[in-house]
């Protein structure tokens, strides 16, 4: 192992140490605060926090989703140092990887895309798109290529979440009428309308065309084989055909697939 991969590593376990931190923090307090023990909920000190020890009052061991990205940011960032991804270069392109790791570890355990993360997703986005389109097109050309396709991208995710709502809407009737109660279902979540505009200016136009098929098919993909196992277990309702598909990994896998490989 070369001597010159230690930095890669060393940035990619602070980039871990931060992604940590902000899917801690962010979804609870909305606001950059101390970390706390999630069983006793004692405040723990930054020393303990960033040297990733247990809770000092209940002995609390920290997550498996915190080792996981620690591991997951190392072994990428010294992937895209040595084969850095094209359209972003290296500084950038972790930037950006530090941004999909936010989204999908806050996604994945919360259902959630904060709006905090879309604003600042939103800045990135611009930035990000207007580098890749302007180097063939020119600076306002890159701009408005980028901002067309945050157009876009919202724009069609904004249709589908109508559409779900629509269902959604339906579906609350027939169970009223069955005599059941009302749940809180939703068919697609309003913060995937942000994050599709998000991925749209990062993308730009038309590029966020191919990242929203491949997303959308990959979820339904994922949601046919689960519902398969469903059936096949015969645990089959037509409730299940109603299941929440969090759309929002499929897209950053999708955009993460144009933009890095
Ligand atoms: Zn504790």
């Amino acid at each position: 192992m070369s001597i010159a991969l230690l930095f890669p590593i060393l940035l990619g376990w602070v980039a871990g140490l931060f992604i940590n931190y902000v899917s801690d923090v962010l979804p609870l307090t909305r606001r950059f605060s101390q970390p706390v023990c999630i069983q006793c909920g004692n405040h723990l000190a930054w020393t303990d926090y960033l040297t990733l020890r247990a809770c000092r009052v209940c002995g609390k061991k920290r997550s498996l989703r915190t080792w996981l990205v620690q591991i997951f940011a190392v072994a990428s960032f010294v992937y895209f140092w040595l084969v850095p991804s094209k359209a972003l270069g290296i500084p950038l392109g972790m930037i950006v990887l530090i941004y999909f790791g936010i989204i999908i570890v806050i996604d994945l355990e919360h259902r959630l895309i904060l709006h905090p993360t879309s604003l600042v997703g939103a800045v990135l986005g611009l930035l990000v798109g207007t580098l890749i389109h302007s180097r063939a097109d020119g600076l306002l050309v890159g701009i408005g290529k980028s901002l067309l396709g945050g157009l876009f991208g919202s724009g069609v995710m904004f249709l589908l979440y109508q559409f779900g709502t629509l269902v959604a809407r339906l579906r609350a009737r027939k169970m009223q009428a069955a005599g059941q109660a009302e749940d809180e279902e939703e068919a697609l979540g309003g913060g995937d309308v942000y994050l599709a505009g998000v991925l749209g200016l990062m993308l730009g136009w038309p590029f966020i065309w191919d990242a929203l098929i491949i997303g959308v098919l990959l979820g339904g993909a994922v949601s046919f084989l689960f519902l398969l196992a469903l059936v096949v277990r015969r645990r089959y309702t037509v409730d299940a055909l109603m299941t929440f598909i969090p759309y929002g990994p499929y897209f950053i896998i999708s955009a993460f697939y144009k933009l890095f490989l």
